[in-house]
């Protein structure tokens, strides 16, 4: 029998009187009806269209939309959340602190107490009921609809609060539906998608073309290869057909020392692809020959640093593929042991 202590795990019944107390929100209205700074117009509907590259006639020429059987110009319909749009001066109140204390405000508030502090938003679902036209004076209500059960996702444990937004018109017409859902997640409680080990025969394979085989091929023999121009010598990376410097097809491979130092890096948490151990940490070597390249680092993220001498290391990806990563390398400048003292 061990003795250890150990935090309870979350309790089932925790769980569900959790999910009662954020259940208490559906159904209620998240944020006060927000009204359209302007009716519909045809400025707003110019500046859209023209940074969408939209080149359709009947969102800007009255005659093109006659032509088409509508009464006038009408507004692209995924503009629709752009009559809504609070301006400046709410985002300044939130960035105060000083927003609202609004039923939605207060079920995001629970989340974030419980260490659900993530969020993303997975769903947004449009439906159109009829097309807006210029001087349409547009109001949006928003009701809480759904609060899931407790999930497990590859970003973490949490909820998704699902909102429906309902679009009406001056006559208070229905134009249109929005369904919106995000997911409030605890990401230290993320699911991992691969265990540590990970195989990495699984992992994405690279395209190997006509133009760059050789450099796999001489990878595969764990020797790291860079293309150079026959002609001026100017070294390239990643390969390709033509020299940069003087567009010469000739080229030939030199043999790299593997020697280098990290240009910089990132160290990524998500997503989770199969075949990888994470946090992956992934170098951009400026290797001494001149060339930079990306590759895996072999070590943990903690240890790397801009600058940092790094040296080549190979990595088998299942069969006929090898890949070349880097570990740190001894520094070069750091005094002998009795030099220090
Ligand atoms: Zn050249």
């Amino acid at each position: 029998m061990s003795t250890t202590t150990r935090p309870p795990a979350p309790d089932a019944t925790d769980e569900q009187a959790f999910l009662d107390r954020l259940r208490e929100f559906v159904g209620l209205e998240a944020t006060p009806t927000r009204y359209a700074q302007d009716a519909v117009n045809q400025a707003m509907i110019r500046h859209f269209v023209e940074a969408m590259d939209d080149e359709n006639p009947v969102y800007v020429d009255e005659r093109a939309a006659r032509d088409t059987g509508r009464a006038g110009v009408v507004a692209p319909p995924p503009m629709l959340s752009t009559w809504l749009m609070v301006g400046y001066k709410a985002h300044r109140a939130a960035a105060a602190g000083t927003t609202s204390d609004t039923p939605m405000a207060r079920l995001l508030a629970i989340l974030t107490g419980a260490g659900f502090v993530g969020v993303v938003a997975t769903n947004d679902e449009h439906e159109y009921l009829r097309e807006l036209h210029l001087g349409d004076e547009i109001k949006m209500t928003t009701v809480i609809e759904d609060v899931s059960p407790r999930k497990t996702t590859g970003l973490g444990t949490g909820h998704f609060i699902t909102t429906l937004r309902v679009y009406t018109d001056q006559d208070d017409e229905v134009v249109a539906r929005q369904r919106f859902r995000i997911l409030r997640f605890d990401p230290s409680r993320a699911k991992p998608a691969t265990p540590a080990g990970a195989d990495p025969a699984l992992r994405h394979r690279p395209f190997v073309l006509r133009d760059n085989a050789f450099w796999f091929e001489a990878a595969a023999q764990r020797r790291l290869v860079i293309q150079a121009c026959t002609d001026c010598g100017t070294l390239r990376h990643p390969p390709g057909p033509a020299c940069p410097s003087c567009h010469s097809y000739a080229w030939h491979e030199v043999e790299a020392s593997g020697r280098g130092t990290v240009h910089s890096y990132v160290v990524s948490h998500h997503p989770k692809a199969a075949g990888y151990d994470y946090p992956l940490t992934v170098l951009l070597v400026d290797l001494e020959e001149g060339t930079r390249l990306v590759a895996d680092f072999a070590g943990d993220a903690a240890e790397v640093e801009i600058g940092m001498p790094v040296q080549v290391d190979w990595l088998d990806y299942g069969e006929h593929l090898t890949l070349p990563r880097f570990r740190a390398a001894p520094c070069a400048s750091e005094p002998a042991e009795e030099e220090k003292d």
